[in-house]
């Protein structure tokens, strides 16, 4: 009998990857944030994934922190600012050494997590999935994408692994999950807060060409220094060319701030500059985009953390 999934949060992602592992028959039970949330979801009949226009719902049991039963496997699906508190929540149910499968994007939270945690197991994810909520419980599959999972201090793979395969997540095993994750801020910190400031979409950027490659050379220069020289290779041309394959999009970043939800700000371009400021780097251009971001948040009443 497989390792029972506990996924927590049950938005995007943590819906995307529920309903695939159900999908597969795995055992799975969902975590919801309190008994309000696990009464609403009682009412339905499950998780709903929405794949090429076609749904299909799953009968996920759901839970909430409180619920009886050690978890050994947690798969952590909220946003980078909710992980810690979330995770402290269950934090007296968890076997001795559990895996916890960290899915935040940015930096900083899987390392409070870990520390929060020196019994567990964290492993670190980067993915390029997409993946939006219509409503409550209902999910559409918008991206499909490439999972990578990686722990920077254990590099055997879990056997876990085979859940994921049978599931039909695509993913892979990387030794560098670290700079997976500083590779994706750095794309995300030149491309992101623009679109914001700008209130454009990705393609729109081309028209800013020079502040992009003013700001691909600072974050390459902050890559190196923080011991990242993979992630800072050819940097500035990775930004063009997904600012070009991406034109129509808009970034997650502005549709946070379209619909007047929190950022990850403090987890990306925050994080940028704080270890930046750690290696007394001085990188103006990075700095005054960090300002003017706040200072659009804060103008639209959304936090600026
Ligand atoms: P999301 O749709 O906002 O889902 C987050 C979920 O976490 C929500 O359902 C929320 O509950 C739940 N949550 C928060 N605190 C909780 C708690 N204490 N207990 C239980 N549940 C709790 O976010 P997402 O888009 O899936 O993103 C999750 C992470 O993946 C982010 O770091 C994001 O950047 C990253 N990511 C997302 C995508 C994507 O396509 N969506 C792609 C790549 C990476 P409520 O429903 O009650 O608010």
């Amino acid at each position: 009998m497989s390792t029972t999934w506990h996924v927590l949060g049950a938005g995007s992602l943590g819906t995307l990857w529920a309903a695939r592992l159900a999908r597969a028959r795995l055992p799975v039970r969902l975590i919801l944030r309190d008994h309000a949330r696990l009464a609403s979801y009682q009412t339905g009949k499950g998780l709903t994934l929405v794949e090429h226009g076609v749904a299909h719902t799953y009968p996920v049991v759901g839970e909430t922190s409180d619920s009886p039963g050690p978890i050994h496997r947690l798969l952590v699906a909220c946003k980078a600012y909710d992980a810690q508190e979330a995770v402290a929540q269950l934090e007296h149910r968890l076997a001795p050494h559990a895996e916890l499968i960290l899915l935040q994007n940015g930096l900083g939270s899987q390392d409070a997590v870990a520390a929060q945690l020196p019994q567990a197991r964290c492993i670190f994810a980067s993915s390029t999935e997409g993946a939006f909520r219509e409503s409550d419980w209902r999910v559409v599959f918008a991206g499909h994408g490439y999972t990578w999972l990686g722990d920077a201090s254990h590099p055997t793979p879990p056997l876990w692994l085979d859940d994921l395969q049978a599931a039909g997540i695509p993913h892979a095993w990387s030794t560098d999950i670290l700079t997976r994750l500083w590779r994706k801020l750095a794309l995300n910190c030149a491309i992101n807060p623009l679109t914001v400031l700008y209130q454009c979409r990705n393609g729109e950027l081309q028209a800013h060409q020079c502040e992009v490659a003013t700001l691909c050379a600072e974050l390459a220069e902050l890559l190196e220094c923080c011991g990242q020289p993979a992630a800072a290779q050819d940097l500035q041309s990775e930004v063009e060319r997904v600012i070009q394959a991406t034109a129509a999009n808009y970034s997650s970043m502005y549709q946070d701030v379209a619909n007047a939800r929190r950022t990850e700000i403090s987890y990306l371009l925050g994080y940028a500059c704080q270890a930046a400021a750690r290696h007394q780097l001085t990188l103006p251009h990075l700095q005054q985009l960090q300002v003017r971001l706040v200072q659009q948040l804060s103008a639209r009443g959304l936090p600026s953390d």
